[in-house]
């Protein structure tokens, strides 16, 4: 495969593919992620390898997960090296636990990902968190101040609820669409998730997930409200915030991630 069909692979809607073209963008995103020499980097989607050839040499391994089958071969040429492993897999299908036993390291995964896939990339990675020391991706702009975004704000939700319970959500910097071809409608922003290395742990995660989901899925109605949708009867929830009533008279985007942790443990101390 020559540099011809490289520009003739036509770049497909569906898979998100808007291929980066600014290679001074993909030096920053390299540069910002400090890489060590022990690092093992997971690259979601390295597309025609704008942003991989910035990170070759200079860890211990790289895994390109593609889902595309024609840019495979491509990525094959431009990056034989045994410190490279490429997988023609979906990203979404990946055992992370795995991944980090046969290298026996936590790991760094990165990415310029199909937007259409950043909340189920978001929340896998949180899922299985464990296996994850950083995650730093290009989002859209919006989504990438909803993740980060502070109580109090109309932009905090569920993204940002979790995004501050599993890490430290940070905005880096943000990309033209220029910078890509095709050309994006909006404007990108590229961020890091710094995981904690543990969770509060009498945090019951799954309940946390679900109080969390429930409650912004009604947001306009004051927790004592939304808790009902948890199928869990109003005596147990007024029991549970007894020692804080206050805080079923307030809305979602009024609670803090401690006070949702707080809610977890006394809702979870009652339930059966
Ligand atoms: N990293 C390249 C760059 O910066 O130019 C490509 C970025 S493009 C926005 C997203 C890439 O993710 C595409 O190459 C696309 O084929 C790939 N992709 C889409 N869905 C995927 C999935 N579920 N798992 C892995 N890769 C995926």
């Amino acid at each position: 495969m020559g540099a011809s069909d490289i520009i003739r692979i036509k770049p497909k809607k569906s898979l998100g593919q808007n291929f980066l073209i600014d290679n001074n963008i993909a030096r920053k995103i390299a540069r910002d992620l400090h890489l060590s020499k022990d690092d093992v980097v997971l690259e979601i989607g390295a597309g025609r390898g704008a942003l991989t050839k910035e990170l070759i040499g200079h860890v211990r391994h790289i895994l390109i997960v593609e889902i595309d089958y024609r840019l495979i071969e491509q990525l094959q040429q431009q990056f034989s090296s045994p410190s490279v492993t490429i997988l023609h897999q979906d990203f979404l299908e990946i055992e992370l636990a795995d991944v980090q036993k046969r290298y026996k390291t936590k790991l760094r995964i990165v990415g310029n990902i199909p937007y259409h896939l950043t909340s189920p990339i978001i929340f896998k990675v949180f899922e299985e968190h464990s296996s994850v020391y950083d995650l730093t991706i290009m989002v859209q702009r919006e989504v990438a101040q909803r993740i980060a975004a502070q109580p109090g704000t109309k932009e905090y939700g569920i993204l940002s609820v979790f995004a501050w319970f599993y890490g430290v959500p940070r905005i880096l910097f943000h990309v033209s669409p220029n910078c890509f071809f095709p050309k994006p409608k909006v404007t990108s922003t590229v961020m890091r998730i710094l995981l904690h290395s543990t969770l509060p742990r009498t945090t019951d995660e799954a309940l946390f997930r679900t109080i969390v989901r429930t409650v912004f899925g009604k947001r306009r109605k004051t927790l004592r409200n939304s808790l009902k949708y948890l199928s869990i009867n109003g005596k147990i929830i007024e029991q549970a915030a007894a020692s804080n009533s206050s805080l079923l008279d307030k809305r979602p985007e009024q609670l803090t991630v401690e006070q949702f942790i707080y809610l977890t443990r006394e809702i979870g101390k009652i339930l059966p």
